[in-house]
């Protein structure tokens, strides 16, 4: 499927007029927040392992801090945008929100594709993108994290210029790093397991125990793997997932009808999230097109790889036993989609509730990292849960009063809460 179809900083605008309209906003709070307060593109260059230099283009938008400083992580990918930073600030904004962390939306990327840079290369890129951006960054504006392509390294290599460029020690300055360097427990699984949170929350109000679903499964990376390993814990059987293979420029559904075991896959996959065809063939895995993850026979689909996945062209493929979507990426609907999802009364969690897991761990350690003390494993995942609960049933019972569709329910509540700081601060 072709990412770039939809402009996803155009959707984001759209779910929020949606949004506007219903909770009545005023023309000046609209303006303000269908767009980003403010916004940073630069250029840095690299002195590549061939002795030559190459400009990589960076940005980082933050789209609003009444909350609280920015939030939000940097990306490294071939296909970004300024306008797809655009939107994942925007609905960084909204998730902090709705899981109620004194937080705004921020979001970064460089566009560069890590699967041909060596080590080194990637270190300059880190540090590159925080000497130009380092004056309008930090632990009380805006905080970055890892996302799609970036991981505990990278944010390590960033906090290391950060840190000489301040001349001191701003644990707080970026989350996801290593355990042991300001990192928190938890933070690897936080997202996947929050996505799972609230679809454990969910399949409670449908009736229907986990234990009795099936699963297909868009992406094999951090936030699909660990909702794998809770889902499965549950109860419930992950029947296929499907992942990018950069041999092949393409993507690829792996299926085992009895469940994917994730053990298995683990030992095939490599770091993007890519798992290698070949062995997984051996494995016995039945090998598909891409898109076939949205086709089959199963109970919850966890869209949890990259933005518009489920779009006009494909949302009628969904089997009609699939009861509920759960998103784990951002942005995997389409507006058009969506509303073929909410006509077939398909149980839907919003991404940026499903995925807010792993901002919220990333809120708890920047609160352990102010502290200078800990917490145990067990510690962050009983909170994560309990603020991932509290906010879906918030949401569920909006839904419900008010016969909203989810997503129009999330949004409700938290676009109100900022437009409500716009305007105790006096901004609006
Ligand atoms: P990742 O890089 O670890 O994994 C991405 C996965 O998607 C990989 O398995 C990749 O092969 C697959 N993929 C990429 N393009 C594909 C395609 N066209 N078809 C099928 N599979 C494809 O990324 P991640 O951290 O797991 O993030 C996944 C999504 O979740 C993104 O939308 C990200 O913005 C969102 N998200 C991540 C976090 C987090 O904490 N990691 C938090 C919130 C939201």
């Amino acid at each position: 499927m072709n990412a770039k179809a939809f402009n996803p900083f155009e959707m984001a605008q759209a779910q929020f007029d949606k949004v506007a309209d219903l909770l009545q906003l005023d023309p000046g709070t609209r303006d303000l927040l269908r767009n980003p307060m403010r916004e940073y593109a630069f250029l840095i260059p690299v002195r590549m392992d061939d002795g030559s230099v190459k400009v990589f283009r960076g940005f980082r938008v933050q789209h609003n801090d009444a909350r609280g400083p920015g939030k939000g992580g940097i990306r490294f990918h071939p296909h970004e945008s300024l306008d797809t930073v655009r939107a994942l600030a925007t609905w960084m904004t909204w998730k902090c929100s709705v899981v109620d962390i004194p937080l705004g939306g921020g979001k970064g990327g460089v566009i560069c594709d890590p699967h041909n840079l060596s080590a080194r290369e990637q270190e300059q890129i880190c540090r590159g993108w925080v000497r130009q951006i380092a004056r309008v960054i930090g632990p009380l504006q805006d905080v970055p994290a890892p996302d799609v392509m970036t991981n505990a390294q990278h944010m390590l290599w960033m906090l290391d210029e950060y840190e000489k460029i301040h001349n001191g020690h701003f644990p707080g300055f970026i989350t996801g790093k290593p355990v042991g360097m300001g990192g928190s427990l938890g933070r690897t699984e936080a997202t996947g397991y929050g996505v799972v949170y609230t679809v454990r929350e969910a399949l409670k109000q449908l009736g229907i125990d986990p234990k009795n679903t099936i699963a297909s499964v868009q992406g094999f990376g951090n936030v699909a793997q660990y909702a794998i390993e809770l889902y499965t814990k549950l109860g419930g059987k992950v029947i296929c997932v499907s992942c990018w293979d950069q041999k092949d420029q393409t993507s690829y559904t792996y299926r085992k009808k009895d469940g994917v075991d994730l053990k298995g896959l683990w030992g095939i996959t490599d770091r993007f999230g890519g798992i290698d065809k070949e062995k997984a063939k051996q494995l016995g895995y039945e090998i598909l097109p891409g898109d076939a993850w949205i086709e089959q026979e199963v109970d919850i689909l966890f869209p949890a790889a990259i933005e518009n996945q489920i779009t006009g062209e494909n949302v009628n493929k969904i089997h009609k036993r699939v009861r509920l979507i759960a998103e784990g990426a951002n942005g995997p609907t389409t507006p058009e989609a969506d509303k073929v999802i909410q006509e077939r009364g398909i149980f839907l969690i919003p991404d940026f509730l499903a995925n807010a897991g792993g901002v919220t761990c990333s809120y708890f350690e920047q609160v352990q990292c102010n502290m200078n003390y800990y917490w145990e494993k067990d510690e962050v995942l009983q909170k994560l849960d309990t603020k991932m609960t509290s906010a879906f049933l918030a949401v569920a019972e909006l839904a419900r009063q008010r016969k909203l569709y989810m997503r129009d329910a999330a949004y409700v509540i938290a676009v109100n809460r900022v437009a409500q700081a716009c305007k105790d601060r006096g901004w609006v």
